[in-house]
């Protein structure tokens, strides 16, 4: 079988893109048998395990929603205002059921969000992130806007990148994939968006939507004394690079 797009990762595990994973048996050899599908030819990989990973939709059709006046969007989605109320007073809905991202702590913001404005408290959905994780090796995780999103906005976007392999702490774990990448708006000084890919990442994009929250600008991380040696050096030392300070690397 010819495999048009392949890649060998650096750890030794094999990607095939543009190819269907048809479905699987049990071999003779015990392990699993997954039939591949690239263009028009098929063959069998013997495989470990099985990730399953075919997304979610709504449940929101024949329950009764629209009869009460409830609005549901063409994907399904129940439509809410920002403070989580639908179109039918007093009838609320929160989590994935509400839209995406469907992420447990969207959720759980919203859920708190609802119960606040239910008991009368001003409360609305205004946070300035959602942080995204993909717990993948190496983690992948990004708060905010991509570099690409930020300048579709106009911004007058500055980037800053710092490669875990210039990092004592990554180095001493035997960690060094990835980078972090602090994307800024250059006329306000703002800290747009960060990405991380690395170890770790999952724990490090906190401080990430910390900033974001509290509208710091790259200036503010870099200028933060951060512990050393730590993962986290990494976001000041991107920072730093964002503004030409890098210390570590070469200021490009
Ligand atoms: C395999 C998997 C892995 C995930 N991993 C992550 C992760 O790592 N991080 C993350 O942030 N998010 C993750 N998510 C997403 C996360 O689970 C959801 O975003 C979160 O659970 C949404 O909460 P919810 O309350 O909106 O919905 P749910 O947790 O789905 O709760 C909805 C509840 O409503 C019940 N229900 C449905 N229909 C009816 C009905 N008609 N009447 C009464 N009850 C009903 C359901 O049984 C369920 O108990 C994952 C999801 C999956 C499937």
């Amino acid at each position: 079988v010819k495999v048009v797009e392949k890649t060998i990762t650096k750890r030794g595990g094999t990607i095939y893109k543009g190819t269907r994973a048809e479905r699987y048996e049990l071999a003779s050899s015990g392990a699993l048998a997954v039939t591949i599908a690239t263009g028009n030819e098929t063959k069998k990989i013997e495989c470990d395990q099985v990730l399953v990973a075919v997304g979610m939709k709504p449940r929101s059709k024949g329950i009764g929603l629209e009869e009460i006046g409830v609005k549901i969007d063409p994907r399904g989605f129940i439509t809410t205002d920002d403070r989580c109320e639908t179109a039918a007073k007093g009838v609320f809905a929160i989590g994935d059921v509400s839209g995406p991202p469907m992420l447990a702590h969207k959720a759980t913001k919203e859920g708190e969000i609802c119960a606040e404005v239910i008991a009368g408290k001003p409360a609305a959905k205004d946070w300035v992130t959602i942080p995204g994780i993909i717990f993948t090796d190496p983690e992948i995780a990004t708060v905010g806007l991509t570099e690409q999103q930020a300048k579709d906005q106009k911004l007058n976007v500055k980037v800053g990148r710092f490669p875990f392999a210039a990092l004592g702490r990554a180095m001493s774990i035997g960690e060094t994939d990835g980078f972090v990448k602090v994307v800024t708006d250059v006329d306000s000084g703002r800290v747009v968006g960060i990405h991380i890919v690395g170890p770790n990442a999952s724990d490090l994009i906190s401080e990430g939507a910390l900033a974001l929250e509290t509208v710091a600008s790259a200036e503010d991380i870099a200028l933060t004394v951060h512990p050393h040696p730590t993962l986290g050096e990494a976001l000041m030392e991107a920072s730093a690079a964002s503004l030409g300070h890098a210390i570590h690397i070469v200021n490009r």
